[in-house]
């Protein structure tokens, strides 16, 4: 078994740390902000230390390969993003960037024999903090948005999503793209943002697939009046529509199977003033599971909503939803092997949250893994892995690349 430097973990974690941070403990990065360049140019400085070559694409995606024995081989890509959410952690998608350096750092420094190039990757605005949707540009390179349409993405302030990329600096070429032509495989290692690894002991999530999701929009419609002057029995509270639909919501949806997880995260109340009787709601409900069937009774519960509540018309509709995603079997088995083979224990694990690989699976081969986040928490300033956690994880994404660069064969199987 090969395993990575841990002090060199530990430097790279404080280092990246610095570079938005918020004097609290956590950072603001937002992608292509000044921040976010600072960060680039520390992945580049020290990719370039390792006398290896660096490019970007298009969309400021950066690359760095350290060269194999066979050069006409596909490579092997490990990505994540450098990106934050406002006041974030230290560790979502920043870990895995650093996991790829590492094991680029350890290959070359150990001399490890390879076949196949290697990768280290970062994705541009994986958050999508700034300019939505989150995971735009593995997005955009596996087909599932319109580069044109993504550049005119608008942050809060007004600057498009184009301008930020050709003021960054970063933009490259179109034809160092991410293609699943010249890459055989990706993997991605992640904190968990969440507590079951914690929960249950263990060191490594050995990354089964992404969860199903979908995401309904729900209406209720009553009718403005004063607050003060209309007797509560005329009243047609949109509110309390509201709220009876969510209380009815949550009683059905807790008889379907205990592995589903739904919020209602978002309520529009208008006209929102605090003299008015409400006259129009909507609320969004976000449910996801990895089997389809569970989603589908998730609907039928939604869709079984009273027509009527609190003397309000209730309605719904699917804003948008995404199939269960699941990561290639066979590098699976060989993450599940090789945490064990180091010793670590590990159990099999779904993603709850989206990632970049979602997209990339559906190109080439692809599995994710996780180490654990002290309390469940993430993008928030909290998150915490302890570098030992990291280590361990690098380790087995460093043994996974190179079991799989030895016997690997890429095809298509899921
Ligand atoms: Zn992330």
């Amino acid at each position: 078994m090969f395993t990575c430097d841990k002090d060199r973990v530990k430097d790279k974690i404080e280092t990246f740390a610095q570079f938005g941070a918020t004097g609290r403990g956590g950072i603001t990065r937002f992608s292509l902000s000044k921040e976010a360049v600072q960060a680039r140019n520390e992945f580049v400085k020290r990719m370039k230390a390792l006398k290896i070559k660096v490019l970007t694409d298009d969309l400021a995606n950066m690359y760095a390969t350290v060269p194999g024995s066979d050069p006409a081989l596909p490579g092997i890509v490990m990505a994540s993003h450098l990106d934050s959410v406002r006041n974030g952690g230290n560790y979502d998608g920043v870990l895995g960037v650093i996991a790829a350096m590492e094991v680029a750092e350890t290959i070359v420094g150990d001399k490890i024999p390879h076949r196949r190039p290697f990768t280290a990757m970062v994705w541009t605005n994986e958050e999508g903090s700034l300019y939505p949707p989150a995971m735009m540009s593995s997005g955009i390179l596996c087909g599932k948005f319109e580069k044109e349409a993504m550049l005119l993405s608008k942050s809060p302030g007004g600057k498009t999503f184009g301008e930020a990329l050709s003021g960054s600096g970063f933009a490259g070429d179109q034809t160092n793209r991410f293609n699943s032509r010249d890459y055989a495989m990706m993997l991605e290692l992640h904190i968990e943002q969440g507590p079951v690894l914690e929960a249950g002991k263990k060191q490594i999530g050995v990354v089964e697939g992404v969860l199903g999701m979908v995401n309904y929009r729900i209406s209720t419609r009553g009718q403005a009046d004063h607050a003060g002057t209309t007797p509560m029995s005329y009243r047609k509270d949109a509110l309390l529509a509201a709220a009876d639909a969510i209380k009815y919501l949550h009683t059905e949806l807790d008889k379907l199977d205990k592995n589903l997880v739904y919020t209602t995260g978002e309520l529009v109340v208008h006209p929102c003033v605090h003299t008015v009787i409400p006259d129009q709601v909507e609320f969004s409900l976000d449910a996801r599971h990895r089997d389809p069937e569970v989603i589908k009774q998730v609907v039928k519960v939604i869709k079984s909503l009273p027509k009527k509540l609190d003397k309000c018309t209730v309605t719904s509709r699917e804003a948008w939803a995404r199939k269960t995603v699941f990561f290639n079997r066979d590098l699976v088995t060989i993450v599940e092997k090789k945490a064990k083979a180091l010793g670590y224990s590990s159990m099999k694990i779904y993603s709850g949250a989206g990632h970049d690989a979602q997209y990339v699976a559906e190109l080439i081969p692809t599995a994710m893994i996780f180490v654990p986040s002290k309390g469940g928490h993430s993008h928030c300033e909290e998150e915490f892995t302890s570098v030992d956690e990291a280590w361990r994880g690098i380790n087995v994404a460093l043994n996974t690349v190179l079991a799989a660069d030895a016997d690997f064969v890429p095809g298509k199987r899921r």
